[in-house]
């Protein structure tokens, strides 16, 4: 009789059980097992997905395999490098982190919540339907300066822009900031060979409001994303509510697509580290009286009197005291 053969869900339940062992094992317990050559030397990979008690981790093979997480280990997120053994039976467990850079995360009560690692790129997803909210935007560059990330501006849909005619002459403002602009739309295959050029060789998180085209950009961008995408689905619940996912492009660079990132929230930053966000106010902050300076109604602020003079625009001024509300 032949053999009755698993489902992808079946496997990576018993894998997550196997792994699940490991990550019970005392420290004595795991070191035996490794004297005992039941475990692999050290390997290196990369945390593709995180689920809590288990990872998904690449090796250089590009095999995925997936491991346990034992509750000593630091915090980590997906797009660290991390050390790991392999068990016989093709699980693994974690055992160490190695140093990062561009590592995002956020406030979760007292806590820190580490969204994703290794990023060098922050693209902010903005469209002419959903009308593109700049308050959000511009939370989203105070946010990439926070985390020292370059960021770049999508204004994706483009197809649609006289929907909404003033948006484009609204976001060349931000050229004065350096912030590179590209205009994207799934149906200008000339566009998406652009963001690929933009994105080569780095790894990114994509932000922007729900319906701007974030996961469309990612279908176009990565082969196989959608498939991905449905895998976590069924295992985890509706992808938009808990996995972190790295998705290597097609070319060189990964992007990180993290759930957390949807509805991120600056408000553990202070006023200070806001305004220094907003790169625009630079130039003036030196001029204003107080070292303090709030920028909000104290005399001889550089900031104020530059808005006065329209050398700040009225509507970037607004959006800061927005974000520095009741700080
Ligand atoms: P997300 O919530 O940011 O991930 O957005 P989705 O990728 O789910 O896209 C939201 C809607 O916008 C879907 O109906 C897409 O088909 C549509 N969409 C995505 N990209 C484009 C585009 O370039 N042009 C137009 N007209 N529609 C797009």
């Amino acid at each position: 009789m032949s053999k009755r053969k698993l489902s992808k869900q079946q496997q990576k339940r018993i894998s997550e059980r196997h792994a699940d062992i490991v990550n019970n094992l005392s420290e004595a317990e795991l070191a035996n097992a490794i004297a005992a050559g039941q475990l692999s030397q050290e390997l290196i990979g990369t945390v593709i997905a995180n689920y809590g008690k288990f990872a998904d981790v690449e090796h250089s093979d590009q095999q995925i395999y997936r491991c346990g997480v034992r509750q000593n280990l630091a915090a980590f997120a997906v797009g660290d490098e991390v050390v790991w053994r392999k068990a016989p039976d093709d699980t693994g467990v974690i055992v160490a982190i190695h140093p990062r850079h561009g590592l995002v995360w956020r406030q979760q009560g007292k806590q820190k919540k580490l969204l994703a690692a290794n990023i060098d790129q922050f693209n902010i997803v903005c469209a002419p339907i959903p009308k593109t909210n700049l308050l959000l935007l511009d939370s989203y560059l105070v946010a990439a300066h926070y985390f020292h990330l370059n960021s770049i501006i999508l204004l994706h849909k483009c197809d649609l822009l006289n929907a909404d005619a003033k948006l484009a002459t609204q976001l060349d403002y931000y050229q004065v900031m350096n912030v590179p602009m590209l205009q994207t739309s799934i149906y200008d295959i000339g566009s998406i060979k652009q963001l690929c050029l933009q994105l080569q060789g780095k790894n990114s998180i994509f932000v922007g409001q729900s319906g701007v085209g974030k996961s469309s950009l990612l279908n176009q961008l990565v082969s196989g994303a959608n498939a991905r995408i449905a895998d976590s689905t069924h295992l985890h619940g509706k992808h938009t509510t808990s996995t972190a996912n790295l998705y290597h492009l097609d070319q060189t660079g990964c992007v990180i697509d993290s759930p957390g990132m949807r509805d991120f929230q600056l408000d553990f930053l202070t006023r200070t580290e806001i305004a220094a966000g907003f790169v625009d106010f630079k130039a003036y902050l030196e001029k204003c009286q107080f070292r303090n300076c709030s920028h909000q109604h104290e005399p001889r602020c550089g900031v104020i009197d530059a808005v006065k003079h329209n050398h700040i625009a009225h509507w970037r001024y607004e959006n800061y005291l927005a974000l520095i509300k009741e700080k």
